[in-house]
């Protein structure tokens, strides 16, 4: 009983199952390279392989594709699992690495050369991709292309011995050099590498490049559908012609788009680069597009999949808004975030007629979205702070929060009228404004129906507590890197004040119960989360999300 198809992967799965092409069986894997820290690009594919195995009752494997030992580190091996985990998915046993099948793929590779479908060339780089040819005009033929079987033998075994330095000999697999397709004409499969491989150590000195280790390890671990991005969708031929030639399990190749986010830059290469020329303070950053700093950030699991659930799989690449990340996480927390009162940019409010050290607590529902969060009580007194933004000595006409002589509600507490201006003397800065409250006022008294337009967040001055905030504008300015042959430099396009913080912030004292990771609404402020360089002294919180909402469907 197929089920229904949600893509065009599926309705091939579906066409699969019905054929009983794979014995109806779905197995699928997730191959980073552990080159670099996972990154939103990656969870895409992540929920949708892990995702296809769930929905078929299939299974779905973390395969590390470790061929290229100078990039790769143990460091990004344990950030890939801990971010696979975090998002919410389990390899269970099934946890494998390329590097596992060096010795297999090694013989496998010998074979070939044994059925004559691969060869020793001695042509440096350069020369290989001069005799390639181009689109219009046929490749040639290597000289060394038609070495005999036993001096390839020879010479492929002492290549891995470590007898030639690198870059001297490649192997090739003996395909067509006048194929229309480029990848065709005579690929290189083997290369050496006289580097420390992050697992296998000095072992080798050969590593399998990518397109040939890549359909062999998904034929070894019996992958079906073996799902990448669109730009491999010409390297197909050679996946195939690789495990035919071998005769080994038929996995099958497919393609789809890549994700792609506006303002927004993916590719590891450039994520790396603004990692080591310090425009961000590391992987984690929560301004990077990394799962690690979306998690730092205070994105949910729950947020990223949604996301990755509403744009789908496609046949064909485009630009995704990257509004409808930030709706998927403002919609996920909107239920599950408790309401806080946190003033960013203080300003003093003194209560004239409010008694000199009274202190009232004051009942606050936690969510009016979801009551079963309950209540919590806010100390309310004589001095107070609400936003800088909140007050205007000379206000606009509908401008409806405090201005001389005018009312506004504090949330959960009374109506307060603004008497009183006292500025400067040297600067004439407002320092602070005097105000008398309305006792009858109060929020859920019997009295409290009088109703005055503006609503402003505040807190108790004695027991507020001091925080840090960070807050966070998109990396870049546009969408340059996106673009096939970026014009700029991309750091050229990277956003100067994609970091604001803000050091003076004022929390409700509910808040010192806080732990790393939780996550808040300050109310009006938008969606924050504590952060891990926070102090017993100074806690930091991380703003995920404004509460504006520009997603427009
Ligand atoms: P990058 O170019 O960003 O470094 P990559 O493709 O080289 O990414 P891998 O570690 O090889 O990184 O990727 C692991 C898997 O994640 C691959 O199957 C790849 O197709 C997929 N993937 C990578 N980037 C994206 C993306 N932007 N959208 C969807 N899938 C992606
Ligand atoms: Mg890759
Ligand atoms: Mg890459």
């Amino acid at each position: 009983n197929p089920a229904t198809p949600a893509n065009f992967i599926e309705i091939m799965i579906n066409e699969d199952i019905k054929t009983g092409k794979y014995d109806k069986r779905v197995h699928t894997r997730f191959p980073p390279e552990p080159n670099g820290y996972l990154h939103i690009g990656h969870a895409k594919s992540i929920c949708l392989n892990f995702g296809l195995a769930l929905k078929y009752g299939g299974k779905c494997n973390l395969r590390f594709d470790d061929t290229n030992p100078t990039k790769e580190d143990v460091e990004y091996v344990d950030s890939i699992q801990e971010d696979v985990k975090w998002l919410g998915f389990d390899w269970e046993d099934r946890k494998f690495y390329a590097s596992d099948y060096f010795e297999k793929i090694y013989e496998l590779t010998v074979e070939l050369i044994k059925k004559g479908k691969a060869y020793v060339c001695d042509l440096t780089a350069e020369e290989i991709r001069q005799y390639r040819g181009t689109l219009t005009e046929a490749g040639k033929e290597s000289p060394y292309r038609n070495r005999s079987v036993e001096e390839n033998l020879d010479l492929f075994e002492r290549m891995r011995t470590g007898e030639f330095p690198e870059g001297s000999r490649v192997l090739r697999a003996k395909i067509d050099m006048a194929s229309p397709n480029l990848n065709m004409r005579d690929p290189v499969i083997y290369r050496i590498v006289h580097g420390k491989h992050h697992r296998t150590g000095d072992a080798w000195c050969i590593y399998p490049m990518y397109d040939y280790a890549h359909p062999i390890s998904d034929s070894i671990e019996g992958i079906t559908h073996s799902i990448c991005t669109l730009e491999f969708e010409d390297h197909r031929p050679l996946y195939d012609w690789t495990l035919a030639t071998l005769g080994i399990y038929q996995s099958q190749q497919i393609e789809f788009a890549r994700l792609n986010l506006t303002n927004t830059i993916m590719s590891k290469r450039y994520l790396r680069r603004l990692v080591e020329e310090g425009y961000v303070s590391g992987w984690d950053d929560p301004r990077m597009p990394t799962i690690s700093g979306l998690r730092r950030r205070g994105f949910t699991p729950e947020s990223i999949r949604d996301f990755c659930d509403r744009i789908g799989v496609a046949k064909s690449n485009s630009l995704v808004d990257v509004a409808l990340l930030e709706h998927c996480i403002r919609e996920d927390l909107n239920t599950k975030a408790p309401r806080v009162m946190g003033v960013l940019k203080p300003l003093k409010v003194i209560i004239d007629n409010y008694p000199q050290d009274k202190v009232e607590e004051l009942e606050a529902e936690n969510n009016p979205e979801n009551p079963e969060m309950g209540s919590r009580t806010m100390p309310f007194s004589r001095e107070i702070y609400i936003e800088q933004d909140d007050f205007m000595e000379d206000p606009p006409k509908k401008y409806f929060r405090l201005s001389p002589g005018k009312e506004v509600r504090l949330k959960h507490a009374y109506i307060i009228k603004c008497e009183q201006v006292i500025k400067d003397e040297q600067s004439g800065e407002i320092v602070e404004v005097h105000c008398s409250y309305d006792p009858d006022t109060k929020s859920g008294s019997g009295n409290a129906n009088r109703k005055v337009k503006g609503v402003l967040h505040w807190v108790s001055a004695a027991q507020a507590v001091k925080a840090e905030v960070r807050l966070y504008d998109y990396l870049l300015t546009d969408n340059q890197e996106q673009e096939e042959e970026a014009v700029k430099d991309f750091v050229e396009t990277l956003n100067p004040d994609s970091l604001e913080v803000l050091s003076n912030c004022l929390i409700e004292p509910s808040i010192k119960t806080a732990k790393m990771g939780d996550r808040f609404q300050f109310m009006r402020n938008g969606y924050f989360c504590l952060d891990r360089d926070s102090t017993l002294q100074l806690p930091v919180f991380n703003r995920i999300v404004s509460l504006k909402d520009s997603w427009a469907k």
